[in-house]
């Protein structure tokens, strides 16, 4: 059988933050699977703040979405046709067919999915990549120690809420920041033990009264003034696990105002703080295992919630996305595209 597939194409790199111009709507008919390929229905698609980084042509850990090709993302779903003795007509799949309604792909970089274990958008958010990057990023680079101080910003996404939840799980006390008050009633409702609002204009009044002890941890998901706010209150020897810069995804510039490197390097150095940077693949080899089965069992018997943002429709992919960068999303961002 033949099937068209709508997609979304980059059509321009963005300055700034994406425009509709950016984006192309397009049709094309789907290729036929061959030997050990797969032919998927997109059931949902993940979209994710590292895609405006494959938007643009900046030096970076992976290749750019070249102009004209479908854009890049994460997928669940169902298999129609099948060239690979692993997969059959009607099972679920997370594979990374991207932006678009029918993909073919090739069999050996799919993972089929139980519905009965986990709802199948799970493997996008809670028991997916978000979950897994902040699972590894907390335990292998942050060292969470039972009675420190765990700080994490963009605290209701995907990978924040992840990191507050699991902190917590190892006798942290948990700090949760996000933007705007709905968002600070949910970290509460998560159990995080103090919930900070950046956008109220006091983060660093507010960071004083919730963590008078400082900082031992602080997971850093956006960078801009949350980072500068956290930076007085970390504790000699704090770690930073360094895994995302949202704030400055969009920039077309460096901020104004005076070089800041050096006052930053004075206090890595007379705290002794450990920054690294890390992109969660580093880790799948020896913690992905160990993450489906401690993350599987937390989320089943609720020690470990999550949320999600469920838009219907693909063709709502780049307002939605672009929405989400600025804080528009409110839990794990997904796209229904045929449920
Ligand atoms: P989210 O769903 O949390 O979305 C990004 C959030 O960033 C927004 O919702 C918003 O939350 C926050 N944000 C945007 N602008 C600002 C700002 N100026 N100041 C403060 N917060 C801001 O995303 P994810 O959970 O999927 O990802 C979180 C981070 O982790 C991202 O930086 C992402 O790139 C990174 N990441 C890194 C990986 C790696 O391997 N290193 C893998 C996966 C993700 P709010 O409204 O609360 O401010």
């Amino acid at each position: 059988m033949s099937y068209t597939s709508q997609q979304w194409r980059l059509q321009s790199r963005p300055h700034g933050a994406p425009k509709p111009e950016n984006f192309l709507w397009d049709e094309q008919s789907v290729r036929e699977p061959r030997d050990g390929e797969v032919l998927l229905r997109t059931r949902y698609l993940s979209l994710d703040p590292y895609m405006r980084g494959r938007m643009s042509d900046a030096e970076s850990y992976a290749k750019p979405v070249e102009v004209g090709d479908v854009m890049v993302g994460a997928t669940v779903s169902e298999v129609l046709e099948s060239r690979s003795p692993d997969f059959e007509p009607g099972q679920t799949v997370l594979g990374y067919g991207g932006w678009q309604t029918f993909s073919t792909e090739r069999a050996s970089t799919l993972r089929a999915l139980d519905p009965d274990e986990a709802p199948v958008t799970t493997a996008l958010g809670v028991l997916g990549m978000p979950g897994f990057t902040a699972y590894a990023g907390l335990l292998a680079i942050g060292n969470p120690q039972p009675g420190e101080t765990v700080a994490v910003a963009a605290a209701t996404g995907p990978v924040g809420s992840a990191v507050g939840q699991i902190a917590k799980l190892k006798g942290c006390r948990t700090v949760g920041i996000a933007g705007g008050p709905e968002k600070v009633a949910y970290l509460e409702e998560l159990g995080f033990d103090a919930a900070l609002d950046h956008r109220s204009g006091d983060l660093v009044e507010q960071l004083r009264s919730a963590a008078p002890g400082g900082i031992d941890v602080y997971f850093e998901n956006v960078g801009g003034a949350v980072f500068e706010a956290i930076l007085p209150r970390l504790n000699t020897f704090a770690r930073v696990p360094v895994c995302g810069l949202a704030a400055s995804y969009n920039a077309t510039e460096l901020p104004e105002g005076p070089d800041r490197a050096p006052a930053l390097m004075g206090l890595v150095l007379r705290k002794s703080l450990t920054l690294r940077g890390f992109i969660q693949n580093e880790f799948v080899p020896t913690m992905f295992e160990d993450f489906l089965r401690d993350m599987g069992a937390w989320v089943r018997e609720g020690k470990i919630q999550y949320r999600e943002d469920i838009t219907a429709g693909l063709d709502r992919a780049p307002e939605v996305f672009t929405s989400m960068l600025d804080g528009g999303n409110f839990g794990k961002t997904i796209i229904e595209v045929s449920g």
